[in-house]
């Protein structure tokens, strides 16, 4: 394909206004047009999963391009996809690489690097909702890739749509002309031919010259049995051809490649990858982990200055996950391992706890995406696991007369005790985020509460529609501690606006915070499983609602047993658990010795459920209860 006939293009929008239906709308109005041919995709999640996109099997492929159980469940998108379509136009046969993006923030990662590879993208904002939070975050993630954006309204086809009203939003949030916005339904197909038309007028063809040095962008890989890494580039500069000897830049370690070729509709082989294609190539990369997204690669022998623009995926929410039977650690290490070949943000070391046993470590984006990683262990790997209350990384300052040393703190094991002077500890850094949320008027008084209460600072707002009417939005901006945004937050945030508030945020570094870490004693012994690192303005009520709740979980025993939450030495929250009477065979006597026996044996079989947390035993469920957090 000669590149002035490529296009390469992503939809950007917030979540649920409508990018999966249209990506499968284009796909299949190409189909509809052109019967003859079979539009395959290929998903990249590890397996061998293709579907052919066809009118007659509309009820089976609805949605296709979110193919993960958990994606279609939640209706969110995880993983990019990517996958190419042939249009006809104007008496030539157009390439366009659709490149999907997940919408959540917390796979803003997914989005930038699935951006790096497109000239354009299509801003799709739903026309009875407008503008919402994550509609401006891509928008300037496009921007900043000097993407040429083409707004598209969607749901035209539903009477509460008010493009009109939502074109000039457009233009007041956006700077963009009214008159560039399509509108369409993607539900219906209404529009979608006028959509195809503009990313081939208005979408640049990828440049790049033919002649200069071989310069291909790595911007995702996947893993096929038989040929090991398989990697997604684009091609920046020069030809890409099988038979080449090509070298990293980020790891210098030089390959030969075996095939390349472009994914049409599956993986098809070519002679070779010219500028501005988006292909694969294979070239016995034995492990995943060589395969570095963001990585450049070129020529071996001719070394190119590496592309810059990619954000490295900060994993921003750790927690310990352990198997519930502990037998079961080397198992669901192997289950781990294998998901994160499909998704090389999380990040992973092993660790133990004395109550748990042997658990590794998870750094993930953000708390959906733990959820979405829990999901999906749980679905294609069937495993039993416990994940430890979510903690964000802080940074620990220690000083002595050597001087300062930060260390980054993710497990609260690991975190100081700052009242022991002996600790040496100069101050605690949070991380914090700049958050923004849009929503009616009427509840921005709702909101700012929300977000003094949850350690909010720096609060501002501008109105997003031009004129104050009854439904105005507002675009409300704050900072917040990420720590407070990674447990209810967004629930609260939701039910507190009845569903309309949008919510988006971004990295703004760490602030000094006075942060301190809460142990849970049982019977005067710390269980290291349930420490938490809380803000001291808080430990109070956290540590009265954690200890009224273990104190509802944890069965009476023979003893009376003292349930309490500390900070350094200090208790902070008390509650005592009565003592049980708990001889079972009490009250029989004489002729129910055989009833005596199977108590007893009763009792023995359900010891062996038991787990041994300080000194006393607990039920396996209970103990699964207290530290499930949710
Ligand atoms: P995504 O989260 O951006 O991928 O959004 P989806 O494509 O999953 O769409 C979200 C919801 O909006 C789904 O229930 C779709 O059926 C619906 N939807 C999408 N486009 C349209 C449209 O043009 N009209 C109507 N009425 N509903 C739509
Ligand atoms: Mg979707």
């Amino acid at each position: 394909y000669p590149s002035d006939l490529i296009r390469n293009f992503s939809i950007i929008a917030h979540i649920d206004h409508g990018k999966s239906t249209l990506a499968d709308r284009l796909l299949e109005v190409r189909c509809f047009r052109r019967p003859h041919s079979v539009w395959k995709l290929r998903i990249d999640v590890g397996a061998k999963l293709t579907g052919t996109i066809d009118k007659r099997q509309k009820g089976l492929n609805k949605q296709v391009l979110d193919k993960l159980k958990v994606e279609r469940e939640r209706g969110i998108t995880v993983k990019a996809q990517t996958a190419s379509m042939i249009h006809k136009f104007a008496g030539h046969h157009y390439l366009l690489n659709l490149i999907d993006t997940p919408g959540h923030v917390d796979f803003a990662w997914e989005v930038s690097r699935s951006l790096a590879a497109c000239q354009g993208a299509l801003l799709l904002v739903d026309a009875t909702q407008g503008i919402q939070a994550q509609s401006i975050s891509v928008f300037h993630n496009a921007r900043e890739r000097g993407l040429k954006i083409i707004p598209v309204l969607n749901k035209i086809d539903l009477p509460a749509a008010q493009p009109d009203i939502i074109a000039a939003q457009v233009q007041s949030t956006f700077g963009i002309d009214p008159a560039e916005c399509i509108q369409i339904s993607a539900k219906t197909g209404m529009g979608v031919e006028k959509v195809l038309q503009a990313i081939i007028d208005r979408i640049p063809a990828p440049s790049g010259d033919e002649s200069a040095p071989l310069k291909a962008l790595l911007f995702d890989s996947l893993y096929d049995k038989y040929r090991g890494v398989i990697s997604l580039v684009s091609i920046q500069g020069g030809v890409l051809k099988k038979g080449d000897k090509i070298a990293s830049c980020h790891t210098r370690k030089k390959y030969d490649v075996v095939e390349v070729g472009i994914m049409h509709p599956e993986e098809v082989p070519t002679t070779s990858l010219r500028p501005g294609q988006v292909g694969y190539i294979a070239c016995n990369m034995k492990e995943s982990s060589e395969a570095h997204v963001g990585d450049t690669l070129h020529r071996a022998g001719e070394p190119v200055e590496s592309m810059p623009g990619f954000k490295l995926a900060k994993a921003m929410v750790y927690a310990g996950v352990y198997p519930v039977d502990s037998n079961d650690f080397l198992k669901m290490e192997e289950s781990i391992k294998r998901l994160i070949l499909t998704d090389r943000s999380v990040e992973i070391s092993r660790e133990s706890s004395t109550a748990l046993g042997q658990g590794l470590r998870l750094g993930f984006l953000g708390t959906l995406h733990m959820d979405v990683f829990r999901q999906r262990l749980e679905d294609e790997h069937d495993a039993n696991v416990i994940i430890t209350a979510p903690t964000v990384p802080y940074k620990v300052v220690y000083g002595d007369r050597s001087g300062n040393r930060t260390e980054i703190v993710s497990n609260p094991t690991n975190f100081p005790d700052i009242t022991d002077s002996t600790a040496r500890v100069k101050e605690i850094l949070e991380p914090i985020v700049n958050a923004s949320i849009i929503v009616p008027e009427e509840y921005l008084g709702d909101m700012m509460d929300l977000c003094f209460s949850h350690r909010g600072e720096n609060l501002d707002h501008r109105y997003l529609d031009v004129t104050g009417s009854a439904s105005s939005r507002i675009m409300m901006t704050c900072t917040l501690p990420l720590t407070e945004i990674v447990t209810d937050f967004y629930d609260k945030l939701k039910s507190r606006s009845s569903g309309f508030a949008s919510f988006d945020y971004e990295d703004a570094g760490y602030q000094k915070s006075n942060m301190v870490k809460m142990t849970f004693l049982l019977n005067n012994k710390p269980v290291d499983a349930l420490a938490l690192i809380v803000h001291r303005s808080n430990e109070q009520e956290v540590g009265r609602q954690w200890v009224k709740k273990l104190h509802k979980i944890i069965p009476r025993q023979l003893f009376e047993v003292p349930i309490q939450a500390a900070v350094g030495r200090r208790i902070v929250a008390r509650e005592t658990l009565s003592a049980l009477r708990a001889d079972v065979t009490a009250g029989l006597y004489g002729g129910h010795y055989e009833r005596k026996l199977k108590h007893l044996e009763n009792q023995k079989e359900s010891k062996r459920q038991m787990k041994r947390v300080g000194s006393i035993d607990l039920p396996q469920e209970a103990f699964l209860d207290m530290l499930r957090t949710k």
